[in-house]
């Protein structure tokens, strides 16, 4: 990502006072980032960080970049000076990841910095010195092409600052943590980092961020990473690229959810939200995803101008993006599991002696009879369902491996999945031949009445009947025998998780209320049908609300528990 480096030159007024100011350096981290982000403007294929003290004593940042001309020195350190800036009309469209000439005058202001530099087409380098709000005159010194800049006693002028720092090992800590995952995004560039004379860590330059990945996600947390689908952002003006975490693996927030947009490590509501979204119905409810994503946009596309430490942006077209984003995540999720299914089970028709579906899961499924007469063998062994377990779960085998299916789990997820069929087709619903009528307490009546619109879509006709009385006079296809549990339907819609899109969430609850419940028998033939319908659905690993449908416990696991192996 090399940037070219132009003359150094002090904004004109009308520049500066568009620049959202506020405070630069509170602590290290502050003085690594600005000049890292520095050094990666200037072209760098190497930085190296050494810090004393945590930072406090000494940060230094050494690059092999473009360098700063000896008559540039004095500039680069004066406050709203920039080479990557010419106008106010260009922070409409920033391409660097600095551009407001604060980040060294800042630093001097609160730290003595030296800065050695030299640019390739120079002989000899060039020091400055440069504290508070004095500079040295530039003289020559004998440098590599790049540029060494060194913070020494940070906040020494500045008690207070000081006073709010943490112990050394934890501002290294902050340090170290955010070096190693802003280098997820420069894999071409080679990072070290160094603590009171010893290296703690170096990354060679690497072809992509994967193999970079264990050093934030630790080792075993990357192995459950998936890169996100190539042509993801499909509808995107720019490209988005990354690693997301297969459901079943996430955290209890959302620190490790790592979002670069235009190389900007940052945090972003609507991106958060984004990811979120891609992961309904397949993330645990409460839990978080994690991974990171780079996202590229046109420069035009993203103003980075809106933080003083530019820890946010403000996108363009947000809502674009926000589908591209999720969108990308779900298409990615979706394959993840469908390959994930075929590997655990091939399911076959039922066997030969199997009876017609009985009529009652003709109405569970309305079209099963139809997919019955397509065998699916793929030329492996057949799943073969043995038994019911504890009137819960189905048992099943391949001839390899035990499979157990969450009875309720696996109709959920069938059941939803008809039911954003019919939303999208526009499938119509099966009136009722007798409509059932019930009443709500005020609350629930409320939540009711927001989720009508959203039921109708998805196939349940709910009609106000008189005050907070209601009749459902039309079910999705194939509902119609199936009992309704209105009551735990309507406790469902009363709680409200945020990070659930709201129409998905209706129609999980719907889904989950409306199909076989755990405790409930099933026939060998029922049984058979809903194993093969859930080969049929977009992701038959889990239901919608996360949970798993299916465990495979094979030969080898199975020899474990008797001690064979
Ligand atoms: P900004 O990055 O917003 O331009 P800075 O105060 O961080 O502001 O830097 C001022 C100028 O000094 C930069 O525009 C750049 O021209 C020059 N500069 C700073 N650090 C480096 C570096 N490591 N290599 C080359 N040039 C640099
Ligand atoms: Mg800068």
């Amino acid at each position: 990502m090399s940037r070219l480096v132009t003359a150094i030159h002090e904004l004109d007024p009308e520049t500066i006072g568009q620049i959202a100011a506020g405070e630069v350096i509170e602590r290290p981290l502050s003085v690594v980032k600005e000049l890292v982000e520095n050094a990666v403007d200037a072209g760098a294929t190497r930085i190296t960080v050494r810090l004393e003290d945590g930072g406090v004593a000494l940060v230094e940042v050494v690059d092999d970049g473009a360098g700063i001309g000896a008559d540039d020195l004095p500039l680069a350190v004066r406050r709203h000076a920039t080479s990557k800036l010419a106008r106010a009309s260009d922070l409409e469209s920033v391409a660097s990841l600095g551009f407001r000439g604060e980040g060294l005058a800042s630093i001097a202001a609160v730290a003595k910095v030296e800065i050695l530099s030299r640019r390739s087409e120079s002989q000899i380098g060039a020091r400055i010195l440069a504290h508070a709000e004095e500079a040295s005159a530039p003289e020559p010194a004998a440098s590599p092409v790049g540029t060494c800049v060194r913070a020494r006693d940070l906040f020494a002028n500045v008690p207070v600052r000081r006073e709010y720092l943490r112990r050394p090992a934890a501002e290294f800590n902050r340090i170290s943590g955010w070096l190693s995952t802003f280098a997820l995004a420069y894999p071409n560039i080679a990072f070290s980092l160094h603590h009171d004379g010893k290296e703690v860590w170096a990354m060679a330059d690497v072809a992509e961020a994967r193999a970079r990945l264990h050093a934030v996600f630790g080792r075993s947390s990357t192995e459950t990473l998936i890169a996100l689908r190539p042509e993801a952002a499909r509808g995107l003006q720019g490209s988005l690229e990354g690693y997301i975490s297969v459901p079943g693996t996430d955290r209890p927030d959302r620190r490790m959810q790592i979002l670069f947009v235009n190389g900007r490590l940052l945090r972003s509501a609507l991106l958060a939200g984004a990811w979120t979204a891609g992961y309904s119905t397949f993330a645990m409810s409460g839990r978080h995803p994690f991974g990171v994503l780079f996202l590229t946009l046109p420069p035009s596309h993203v103003d980075p101008n809106v933080h003083p430490t530019k820890s946010d942006v403000r996108l363009r077209f947000g809502h674009q993006v926000f589908d591209a984003v999720k969108n990308a995540i779900a298409a990615t999720l979706r394959e993840h599991a469908t390959a994930r299914f075929r590997d655990a089970v091939t399911i076959s028709a039922a066997p030969q002696s199997m009876d017609p579906p009985s009529q009652r899961m003709q109405s569970l499924f309305h079209d099963v009879s139809a997919d019955t007469t397509h065998p699916q063998t793929n030329g492996r062994s057949a799943l073969r369902v043995l038994a019911q377990l504890d009137e819960t779960f189905i048992v099943a085998t391949d001839g390899r491996a035990l499979v157990l299916i969450d009875q309720h789990a696996a109709h959920e997820r069938i059941a939803y999945e008809q039911i954003v069929r019919t939303a999208h087709e526009r499938a119509p619903a099966e009136a009722l031949l007798v409509p059932l009528t019930f009443e709500l307490p005020p609350a629930e009546s409320a939540a009711l009445d927001r989720a009508l619109d959203v039921l109708r879509e998805g196939g349940l006709d709910v009609e106000p009947f008189g005050e907070r009385t209601y009749r459902i006079i039309a079910a999705p296809a194939g509902y119609r025998s199936r009992p309704f549990d209105v009551a735990g339907f309507i406790d469902d819609l009363t709680e409200d998780p945020k990070h659930r899109d709201a129409r998905e969430r209706v129609w999980a609850s719907l889904a989950c209320h409306s199909v076989t419940r755990a405790g409930e028998r099933l026939e060998m033939a029922e049984m058979t049908t809903l194993v093969e319908r859930l080969q049929h659905c977009e992701n038959p690993m889990h239901c919608p609300h996360g949970r798993p449908t299916i465990v495979r416990m094979d030969s080898e696991w199975i020899q474990k528990l008797f001690k064979r192996i």
